[in-house]
């Protein structure tokens, strides 16, 4: 298992006013790349996962963010797809019971497969739906809009995966916040259903405290599914992003699940804000538990 940390980059040079719901501001330091990779090589870290609003980006951009990825000597480990919180109206939902929504969302996310190619991540995350942003935190009970939603996330996917495959990057469906298609089991049956090498799972463990499931029982289920993590803490009923060791996850029984499991992919730290003093403590004590390669 590696060590990553997320960066949202180049989100300073799109024209859009809002970034996972709070307004743009080029001054702060979280959306500011170089000073995220400062960041990464003050704490020693080589891997990170890049989140940007991709629909909007440009080969060119890609080209720049690579440069400095490679003079900072970290490697984008994973990128994260285009989700509809970028772009209001978006029609970028992979599990749509709408067929032309669907369509949409596939070309756009195929799109930015092939835009990322040259990061040569392993790995793509991706939404199994649309964030429910706006309303709320409602589970959805409705088996019948649940089943719909499946059948059409499968067929997504497995159109994605014949794309990913030429471009050798692996695509990670990830539990998102409670919605349609939150609960991790959902995403297992859906990856079954698939059924192919280079479609997995990403355990977002702040989002499975949302929903009520415990990570590492989780990540025991997802198995060798498991290709990668979202790692961050909360209380579990907010989104808080929190660094590891300052909510409620059970940090240690996950770490024994991961290892159990022989997990191999990259612990991508998401959180809202990380500085190399004020997390000496809980980087030390993250990395004595994760023993992590690099
Ligand atoms: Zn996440």
């Amino acid at each position: 298992m590696k060590l990553g940390i997320l960066l949202n980059a180049f989100y300073t040079s799109i024209p859009n006013p809002h970034v996972r719901g709070r307004p743009l501001d080029p001054a702060d330091p979280n959306l500011n790349l170089a000073d995220q990779l400062t960041v990464a090589q003050e704490i020693g870290i080589k891997n990170v996962e890049i989140q940007a609003p991709l629909q909007h980006a440009t080969p060119k951009q890609i080209q720049a963010l690579k440069q400095a990825l490679d003079a900072a000597d970290v490697r984008a480990g994973s990128v994260h797809a285009p989700f509809p919180v970028y772009d209001e109206g978006a029609m970028d939902d992979i599990s749509s019971p709408d067929e032309a929504v669907r369509d949409a969302a596939v070309a756009t996310i195929a799109a930015a497969i092939d835009l990322v190619a040259p990061l040569q991540p392993d790995a793509l995350v991706l939404h199994p739906c649309g964030a429910r942003m706006g309303d709320g935190l409602q589970l959805d009970q409705d088996e019948t809009r649940l089943q719909a939603r499946t059948e059409a996330c499968v067929e997504s996917l497995v159109r994605l995966s014949e794309h990913s495959q030429a471009q050798a990057i692996s695509l990670a469906l990830e539990n998102t916040l409670p919605g349609d298609l939150e609960q991790p089991d959902d995403l297992i049956t859906i990856v079954d259903r698939v059924a192919r090498p280079n479609v997995g799972l990403c355990l977002d463990t702040g989002h499975a405290m949302i929903a009520g499931v415990d990570p590492g029982e989780t990540v025991h289920r997802m198995g060798s599914r498991l290709r990668h993590i979202h790692a961050h803490d909360n209380h579990g009923v907010v989104d808080e992003h929190l660094f590891p060791f300052l909510g409620d996850v059970p940090w240690r029984s996950l770490f024994d699940a991961l290892h159990a499991v022989a997990f191999e992919g990259i612990f991508m730290l998401e959180v809202a804000s990380i500085n190399a003093a004020a997390n000496r403590d809980q980087l030390a004590q993250l990395r004595e538990m994760g023993s992590f390669m690099e």
